[in-house]
């Protein structure tokens, strides 16, 4: 066989492994994931809130997924948010934005990135927003602005905590200067949020990146994040290409954003609820007594507290 033939011949090869890559629509319907051992049984993750049991790496999940495990199954109530009027801008390229939108409310059954809820954590009643990744990155537009509004407005009409769980990638540029001025917007919002004394807590989760990172996500009272979450504003790439400096292994995740100041606390799935009662608890002495407070809620407090001086 002479060298032709073998370039031919790899060329070939290559084809095939090409062809044969399922589709992302493939992928979303198979029966398993893939983490650092090879494929999982979704069912399987699925019992184990999604994380995996070797690696540790807690796997996207959706907005019903996400109230689900923090609350307990259907145990909150979806709030309709407003809807302002899609595709403002009648954008356009490879495919146009009212495509992408109407794809994007098939896949994840929302109308927006995302959703708000209201429920109970350890008797207290809190208002709680989620981001869906797949609903176009998470990124946010008007809709998932007024949403966040919403629910911040929600939460001050009954006097409850703000709890967000951020993901995303940033602002959604089909909507250009309209998105961005849900950064000031959402801000604004915050700041009535504070006014009233009310907490707001926010959980980052895989990925929280772009604009929401340089907006409501850093903007809380107190910062939690879930384990090996990514966390940054640009990408890693473009401040390597910018500083010309090799970053560490882990920057940008949320170990690594935690030493640096930006997250109070990383915590496991499945300890949220606990922590977050706990500490919600003591911002409004509701309960107990703080002095009865459980002593690993204290520590809680006091590696806040450290984190923050
Ligand atoms: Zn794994």
């Amino acid at each position: 066989m002479n060298w032709i033939t073998k370039v031919l011949k790899f060329g070939e090869k290559i084809k095939t492994a090409i062809k044969k890559r399922p589709s992302k629509e493939e992928i979303a319907n198979s029966d398993w994931i893939s983490c650092c051992k090879g494929p999982v049984l979704k069912k399987e993750l699925e019992a184990n809130l999604w994380v995996c049991d070797l690696c540790g790496k807690h796997h996207r999940i959706n907005c019903k997924q996400r109230f689900d495990i923090f609350f307990g199954n259907n145990n909150y109530e979806i709030l309709q948010t407003p809807l302002p009027k899609d595709d403002p801008l009648n954008w356009k390229d490879s495919k146009s934005y009212k495509d992408r939108l109407n794809d994007a409310r098939k896949k994840t059954g929302q109308d927006c990135a995302v959703m708000i809820v209201k429920s109970k954590v350890d008797n207290i009643n809190v208002t709680v927003g989620a981001f869906d990744f797949s609903f176009i990155g998470a990124s946010v537009g008007a809709a998932e602005g007024e949403a966040i509004i919403y629910g911040i407005q929600h939460a001050i009409d009954n006097q409850n905590p703000f709890i967000l769980f951020t993901s995303g990638g940033g602002m959604r540029m089909f909507e250009s200067l309209i998105a961005l001025s849900q950064m000031t917007r959402t801000t604004l919002a915050i700041n009535e949020l504070k006014k009233n004394n009310l907490p707001y807590i926010v959980v980052l989760t895989d990925p929280t990146a772009g604009g929401i990172s340089a907006s409501f996500a850093m903007l809380g009272d107190i910062t939690f994040a879930e384990p090996g979450a990514l966390v940054a504003f640009a990408g890693k790439r473009v401040i390597q290409a910018t500083v010309k400096e090799e970053l560490p292994e882990d920057f940008q995740k949320s170990e690594y954003v935690e030493k640096c100041g930006f997250i109070d606390l990383i915590v496991p799935r499945k300890d949220l609820n606990k922590k977050i009662g706990s500490l919600l608890s003591i911002l409004l002495k509701k309960n107990s007594d703080i002095s009865s407070v459980s002593n690993e809620a204290s520590e809680d407090i006091a590696q806040i507290t450290k984190t923050a001086s």
